[in-house]
């Protein structure tokens, strides 16, 4: 997937402000919270992020994206994103997740657990409902994709830069 390199920087740019830092946490708070009540059971360990394998995919968006790619301690180049979608898995997946602490949203929300209430897909709905809000807030395209697919163009971004 190509994305404009300016397109980039304007999510990067709309990552770092007031609004998206405070939204952001307090989404990341307000899921901690739900898994505390809800307390799912994590069967798998980790093997959600072989996403091929697990049957699982993550999408979410360009600025959810950029918000964990500008805490990264370190950036995964665009091979090694390659390196990831050909072998099926999260290019941060390593024994367990390497960059827990600035995982995406939907990380946090997803458990292989079953979901009878349904609690999941409605906490997934509502995040991504003011992530949305927040595209539109902050003047931010949205767009919604995969998320290698996006780290990839991020990758190709920074290298061009
Ligand atoms: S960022 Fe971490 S938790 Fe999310 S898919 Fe990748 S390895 Fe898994």
């Amino acid at each position: 997937m190509v994305i404009d390199p300016a397109v980039i920087a304007g999510w990067r740019a709309a990552a770092a402000s007031i609004d998206a830092q405070s939204t952001i946490a307090r989404l990341h708070d307000e899921i901690a919270a739900e898994v505390r009540v809800q307390r799912p059971l994590c069967v798998s360990s980790g093997r959600c992020c072989g996403f091929e394998a697990h049957g699982h995919q993550l999408y979410l968006t360009g600025l959810e994206t950029a918000w964990t790619w500008s805490r990264l301690a370190r950036r995964p180049s665009a091979s090694e994103v390659d390196a990831a979608l050909a072998a099926g898995t999260c290019p941060f997946l390593s024994g367990g997740c390497s960059v827990h602490a600035v995982r995406p949203p939907g990380c946090r929300i997803y458990f292989c657990d079953r979901d009878p209430a349904g609690w999941q897909s409605a906490l997934a709905e509502r995040c991504h409902h003011e992530i949305r809000s927040l595209h539109d807030r902050l003047g931010a395209p949205y767009r919604y994709a995969e998320w290698r697919s996006l780290l990839a163009a991020f990758a190709a971004a920074e290298a061009a830069s």
